[in-house]
């Protein structure tokens, strides 16, 4: 059994005062949830102060990036090391956004992997279609892909310690979400690809989130699909009533 995963992406938004905020309200209300793994991911002039908020409770904390090397003359990256030394326990790797605008791709986001997994972090790795390769009936061979180079050269026991997302990049704060019906088959495609390139109990443990306009209203239906095992969070993380009410819907699920 795969225990859903909620992580919340609250990429370039909240001051680390605005953050400690937010956290103090998640806290209250998810402190002390043990059925859903629950993850938020600030930006990282706040992963300092969110960790002194929730370093006594359940919530789990993440970076947004990482860099692949360990240190050096790299200015304004930031390490494995680095993170891990300030108790970061996940990492979102190859978001959309930093393949849209930072010239991330699937190589860089296979050396970032490597790096998480080498000092223990959580990798979350993102991939999606945009909405010209869906519509060109490109979503599958896209998806395989972004997989091959992103999980090339990886152990099935590291394997395990992924989380992968999917996230269609037509549906990420768009207000646009996936069909439950579009979210499984690609769920599926990825577990498939994992049982071929694996093996089916590799598979059967990864855990896979679905992202793009997630919110309150659409968590149970999507969450409720086979194979998908959560949602990573953008928007709707950003404010403690929708977030915890996402979380909340996952109870009765699974
Ligand atoms: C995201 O940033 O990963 C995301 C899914 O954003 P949103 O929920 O706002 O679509």
């Amino acid at each position: 059994m795969r225990k859903i995963i909620i992580a919340g992406n609250w990429k370039m938004y909240k001051t680390s005062f605005e953050a400690v905020e937010l956290v103090n309200e998640l806290k209250r209300t998810l402190g002390d949830m043990s059925e859903v793994d629950v993850v938020v991911c600030p930006p990282f002039t706040a992963l300092v102060e969110v960790k002194d908020v929730i370093s006594e409770s359940n919530i789990g904390l993440g970076a947004q990036n990482i860099y692949w090397e360990e240190f050096g003359a790299f200015t304004g990256e930031v390490s494995a090391p680095m993170l891990t030394a300030i108790g970061v326990q996940y990492v979102i790797i190859g978001h959309s956004e930093r393949r849209q605008f930072f010239g991330e791709t699937d190589a860089t986001v296979n050396k970032k992997i490597k790096a998480a997994l080498k000092h223990a972090l959580i990798p979350i790795v993102c991939v999606g279609e945009v909405l010209a390769e869906r519509e060109a009936g490109k979503t599958f061979a896209v998806i395989e892909k972004q997989l091959e180079g992103s999980l090339a050269g990886f152990t099935a026991e590291e394997i395990e310690n992924v989380v992968l997302a999917y996230e269609p990049v037509w549906a990420i704060g768009t207000g646009k979400t996936a069909t439950p019906v579009q979210a499984q088959e690609v769920h599926k495609f990825i577990r498939d690809w994992l049982t071929k390139k694996f093996d089916a109990a590799i598979a059967n443990k990864v855990r896979i989130q679905y992202g793009g306009s997630v919110k309150p209203e659409n968590t149970a239906e999507l969450i409720g699909q086979p194979d998908i095992d959560g949602a990573l969070v953008g928007g709707a993380s950003l404010k403690s009533e929708t977030f915890s009410q996402i979380v909340k819907n996952c109870l009765a699920l699974k």
